[in-house]
């Protein structure tokens, strides 16, 4: 009878299952999930900051609730010994390290900030926008060569945290140009190796995008190198928009 009770409420499930099914978008997949390992000894406390704060978990919420992607994207937060946080298109899978936070905190601590803890949050808020920019340009089939997709996914992060007008985006995009401001001044060579645009770079797209976003909410960055801001916002977030036209959910 157990047996027979077992298989019945299989049954049940799978028909609960296939119900639910029904009721996701064509091609939700998976999403994008997280998981952590375990830290080395050295990134224990950045490990625990992550899991306290939780704003990957806040990016993973808001691009799942936004997009439905065709096939899973895992973010794993991980201690990289050095091999920096980046998507892997043959896996697709973020690895986010434990290690990039204590670099980032060291440039926040250059940059003279008051609030650290939180720069360090928006600043990891904007390394996940960025990499899912990747991902998405990966699942969009768009191939662009490496300096294109970087801006590309630079651009991406704006549009997630810009779209809504909503000044904790802005405050995430202010706190990382301030940590690539901090990057520039404490390599004023970038390596030209680097696929990325130089810091300097990085850290003025994101001024134009918040200013272009909001003239009104942000007078302390008017100024004649920003006059085009607005025009370039609209250019951004219209671009984007239309790439991801085929994942959006709204
Ligand atoms: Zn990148």
């Amino acid at each position: 009878m157990i047996t027979r009770h077992r298989a019945m409420l299989g049954a049940v499930l799978l028909l609960l299952a296939a119900a639910c099914g029904q009721q996701d978008p064509p091609g939700s997949g998976k999403g994008f999930t997280l998981r952590y390992e375990e830290p080395a000894a050295a990134d224990r406390d950045h490990h625990r900051f992550l899991k306290d704060r939780a704003p990957a978990e806040a990016v993973l919420a808001d691009l799942n609730g936004h997009l439905a992607l065709p096939r899973g994207v895992e973010v794993v937060a991980r201690s990289c010994d050095g091999g920096g946080t980046g998507y892997d298109p043959e896996e697709h899978r973020i690895e986010l390290c434990y290690d990039d936070l204590a670099e980032e905190r060291d440039l926040i601590g250059r940059s003279g900030s008051a609030h650290p803890d939180e720069d360090l949050s928006h600043i990891v808020r904007e390394t996940l926008y960025h990499e899912a920019g990747h991902a998405l340009l990966d699942a969009l089939h768009r191939t662009l060569d490496d300096r294109a997709e970087e801006d590309a996914a630079d651009r991406f992060a704006q549009v997630m945290l810009l779209r809504a007008g909503d000044p904790e985006g802005e405050q995430t995009l202010l706190a990382a140009a301030r940590s690539y401001d901090a990057e520039a001044a404490a390599d004023p060579a970038p390596d030209p190796a680097d696929e990325h645009a130089p810091p300097a770079t990085r850290a003025a797209s994101h001024r134009c995008a918040v200013y272009g976003a909001g003239p009104a909410r942000h007078p302390e960055l008017a100024g004649p190198a920003r006059a085009d801001c607005s025009a370039v916002w609209t250019r951004t977030r219209d671009s984007w928009t239309r790439d991801l036209a085929p994942l959006l959910r709204h």
